[in-house]
């Protein structure tokens, strides 16, 4: 008998003469009918001359005929469903002599169930009753043709250890010539490195059996431990999980193999064995990391695949510049960093004993800025030295791994100073009280004009755009009405008569109050201003902090007279910001454009990320995006930039360049730079998903779908990531609700830093009459005509996002050409208010398209009176009337926006 594959099969079966059986028929089951079967068995030979046994009978000519023939003991093997195939010949009725009345030409079958051989014929139960498909005829058979009918049914569910089968003749010509019992199993089977048992399935018909498998040898279950599911069919479904090699072992054909000498694996996720770093070593097979060579180290963070390092060289060129009780020391990073980018320097600070008597080490007194050790920027300002004293300060290098160098000569740089005459007073804490604190400075050594007041300036530390300023014509005095635990920080600073020196003004003092402790803490911004400028600044700041006070106004913007080269000096939220204190490096500025590409971004394996789907299209190639698994780091959800493949070299500079961008930034509402991958192809920028895409389609695809406030939330987002840029010193210049992401929980982020300055790769770019290319649309008049690009012109593109955002995504100017948009513009036209759009959000937006490039508002104001609108909603009632016809209603803009918007 063939066997079905996937099968098992349980008996090629015995069948038993059955002489005296009682019939299984309930009605007869009292009067216990016996009858002698008439089945005989016949021994034949096949056509290979084998032996056969056939059962035949054919009592057709007589009445009442119930013979019975029955199996031997047939165990399940714990199958629940089985199948049984009969082979069998039947006689055609109508072909016999005489047409026989009582010829029959079924037969029935039955089963009986039990856990022992014992045979009680009246629990025999149906199966069905089997008909030939073909019978033969007098003709067949003396053709000796065969017409063999094949008949297989199924059984089940079955509980029992094993049962009988019976066949039932009434009276029909049949010749039963095979009779196989088989049941289904999913066979033995190693998938994924996990290995599952032959296995029985369920009794139901569509029924799953899930069935755990076992790792082979040398590996683990990754996540999960591995399933399958074993169909009644007696096929494997469903794989769930797998299993992988365990570290120091290799997949090869199924198996894991162990990582020969020299090579390692370490992490689950990797494939294969690594070749060790350089460096490292891996002396014995099966590594599930490299060992460094002698003088070489690595710590625990570091990733598996990095090299093995060693301490840097000491610090080169160092000088310092003394400012009367101030050191500035500056020095250039070692000729060896170890192969490490965590290099950090500290210094040791000793003070010269007068009469050569030695040296000793600074006390707490002298303040680091911004700290002693550990410093990453390859300078650091001393204050509070002693004047007319001598210094010998030592610079060391250290990084990562220095501490675990202790055979390592340490390369130190001394450099020896002498401070000046004395300038600044330090701000000091008298008695506290819950919500109140006394404190006291000394006038300065040198006040360099007579000192009328004091201000007090305070605030709650990181709320710092809610500040207050008290004055005082003494040295000390009591601030009252403080938060109780709550961190303050102090600034006292001395208001002159017109004279001031920068020393006192910059140098002010800063104290930090928390809860009764005490902390001298730093100055944030050192700069290297000019006397005569500090003089016109402090009068301009006094004038702004004296019309703050008088106004009690916090927040808006004024369009009287402004410098018009507006960048010079910002005063906002009590910040000052310097022109020259730029913080946003132009990646041009590097020789070497990988360098800066590196500087900002951080190099990541390919084989941490996944790529799953296609998101977009970029100017370089797809944009896609899967998950970012960074060893020890959660897994994030990450948008892939590629270069396509056959770039030029200009071509990767430039697709990189945005990286070197990006990664200066770090703000909420600024797309994130995760990292590139650059030392494997396709080169590839990883950054941040935002689930929703660009804004324009998103607005665009949920049309009239937010409310005001949901819109205004955005246009803040936005407003802020733009606050940030210009207060970096970024001028974006391409800024436009395509060039917006929008994540999950419609948080705004300004993306596209690519091409900002070139704008090559903006659709909506058009080239001018002076040349370059300009997004027309979204640009301000003086950057379209003489490419005077400020955050000034990207306030009038941000005026142009809001009115994208209040329109869901129309086009500005609709189908007007670029040439008329730029005449209307010129002539003093604007946009019309979009449709329900709030009248106060209408007015931002004009000013920002104020043609007085000073007049428009900056980013922080419109930051400020956007938080102020949401705080009130009700400001948001009133809504301009507007219809969207492009010819009748842009506006014209003599007279908007000259009041003030915030009363
Ligand atoms: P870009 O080359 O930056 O203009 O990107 C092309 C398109 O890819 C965009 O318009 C977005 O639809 C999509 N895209 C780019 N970056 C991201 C991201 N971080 N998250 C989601 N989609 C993105």
């Amino acid at each position: 008998f063939d066997v079905p594959p996937l099968s098992s099969l349980l008996s090629v079966v015995h069948l038993n003469m059955h002489y005296k059986l009682k019939k299984s028929n309930k009605e007869e089951l009292n009067h216990s009918v016996f009858s002698l079967s008439q089945w005989e068995e016949i021994g034949e030979v096949d056509e290979n001359y084998a032996p056969i046994h056939t059962y035949q009978v054919c009592r057709v000519m007589e009445q009442n005929q119930n013979n019975w023939l029955h199996t031997n003991w047939i165990l399940t093997e714990g199958a629940q469903r089985v199948f049984i195939e009969l082979k069998f010949t039947l006689r055609d009725c109508n072909s016999l002599p005489g047409g026989v009345g009582t010829c029959k030409e079924t037969f029935n079958m039955y089963y009986y169930e039990t856990n022992d051989r014992a045979l009680k014929e009246s629990r025999y139960i149906k199966i069905d009753t089997i008909a030939a498909d073909e019978s033969f005829t007098e003709l067949d058979l003396g053709d000796r043709v065969m017409k063999l009918n094949t008949e297989v049914r199924d059984l089940g569910p079955l509980t029992r250890k094993g049962f009988y089968l019976a066949f039932q003749d009434l009276g029909a010509c049949i010749a039963l010539v095979s009779v196989r019992v088989f049941y289904k199993r999913c066979p033995f089977l190693v998938k994924s490195l996990a290995e599952f048992p032959g296995t029985i399935p369920g009794s139901e018909a569509s029924q799953l059996v899930e069935v755990v498998g076992r790792c082979v040898n040398n590996s683990l279950p990754l996540y999960e431990p591995p399933r399958m599911h074993c169909s009644t069919e007696g096929e494997w479904l469903v794989p769930i999980g797998k299993c992988v090699c365990q570290p120091g072992f290799e997949e090869i054909n199924g198996s894991c193999q162990v990582c020969k000498v020299g090579f390692y694996r370490s992490l689950l996720e990797s494939l294969a064995c690594s070749k060790c770093p350089p460096h490292s070593v891996a002396r014995q097979t099966g590594a599930t990391a490299c060992s460094c060579e002698d003088g070489f180290y690595k710590i625990e963070s570091d990733p598996p695949n990095m090299a093995c390092t060693r301490p840097p060289s000491g610090p080169r060129n160092a000088i310092s510049n003394v400012n009367e009780t101030s050191v500035f020391l500056e020095w250039s990073i070692p000729m060896e960093t170890g192969g490490r980018k965590d290099v950090r320097y500290n210094i040791l600070c000793r003070r010269v004993l007068p009469d050569g008597r030695g040296l000793e080490e600074c006390g707490p007194n002298v303040r680091f800025l911004p700290r002693r050790v550990g410093l990453s920027n390859t300078s650091v300002m001393v204050a509070d030295l002693q004047s007319h004293t001598n210094y010998s300060f030592l610079l060391e290098a250290v990084n990562g791994v220095s501490e675990l160098a202790k055979d390592h000569t340490k390369q130190y740089v001394t450099l020896n100073v002498t401070t000046n005459q004395a300038g600044t007073s330090v701000v000091r804490k008298g008695r506290t009280g819950k919500s109140s604190i006394a404190l006291s400075w000394a006038e300065p050594d040198r006040p360099n004009g007579i000192i009328l007041e004091y201000e007090i300036k305070y605030f709650e530390k990181e709320q710092d755009s809610s500040y207050t300023i008290i004055k005082s014509k003494d040295t000390e005095m009591e601030v009252e009405g403080l938060k109780p635990s709550s961190v303050y920080i102090f600034q006292v600073k001395s208001a002159k008569n017109r004279l001031i020196s920068s020393t006192h003004f910059f140098g002010s003092p800063y104290l930090t109050y928390v809860s009764g402790e005490t902390y001298t803490i730093y100055i944030p911004t050192i700069t290297t201003m000019h006397y005569d400028q500090a003089i016109t600044l402090a009068l301009v700041l006094l004038a702004v902090v004296a019309g703050f006070l008088l106004s009690g106004r916090r927040c808006g913007y004024s369009k009287a007279k402004q410098d018009p080269e507006e960048e010079k000096m910002h005063f906002h939220n009590g910040h000052i910001k310097f022109p020259g204190v730029r913080t946003y490096i132009d990646p041009l500025t590097y020789e070497d454009p990988n360098q800066a590409v590196h500087e900002f971004a951080q190099e990541i394996d390919v084989s941490f990320i996944s790529i799953e789907r296609i998101i977009g299209a970029g100017e370089f190639g797809e944009v896609c995006s899967g998950p970012l698994r960074l060893p020890g780091k959660r897994e994030i959800q990450v948008a892939i930039k590629t270069l396509k493949a056959g770039y030029t070299e200009q071509q990767r500079r430039d697709f990189l360049w945005e990286a070197s961008i990006m990664g200066q930034f770090n703000h909420p509402n600024i797309i994130r730079l995760e990292g590139v991958v650059t030392k494997s192809k396709p080169v590839m920028i990883i950054t941040e998903y935002m689930e929703n895409g660009s804004l324009d389609t998103f607005l665009k695809k949920n049309d009239g779908q937010f409310t005001v406030i949901q819109l205004v939330g955005m246009l803040r987002g936005i407003a802020s990531g733009m606050r940030y840029l210009s207060d970096m010193g970024y001028v974006h210049r391409d800024l436009a609700a395509r060039n917006i992401l929008v994540n999950s929980n419609l948080v705004c982020k300004v993306s596209d830093f690519g091409l900002s300055r070139v704008l090559e790769d903006d659709p909506e770019a058009a080239y001018t009459t002076r040349g370059g290319k300009i997004p027309i649309r979204w640009t301000a008049p003086e950057a379209i005509a003489y490419r005077k690009f400020t955050s000034a012109s990207d306030v009038w593109s941000y005026g142009i996002v809001m009115w994208e955002v209040m329109s869901y995504g129309e086009r500005p100017y609709w189908e007007m050409s670029n040439q008329d948009v730029i005449k209307a513009v010129e002539e003093s036209y604007r946009l019309p208010g979009p449709m329900d759009c709030p009248e106060a959000l209408y007015h931002l937006m004009m000013d920002c398209w104020q043609r007085e490039r000073s007049n428009r508002p900056k980013f922080d104001e419109i930051v400020c009176l956007l938080d102020k609108l949401i705080r009130n909603p009700s400001s948001l009632k009133k809504l301009v009337n507007s219809s969207h016809s492009p010819f009748v209603t842009l506006h014209l803009c003599s007279s908007c926006g000259v009041e003030n918007i915030v009363s």
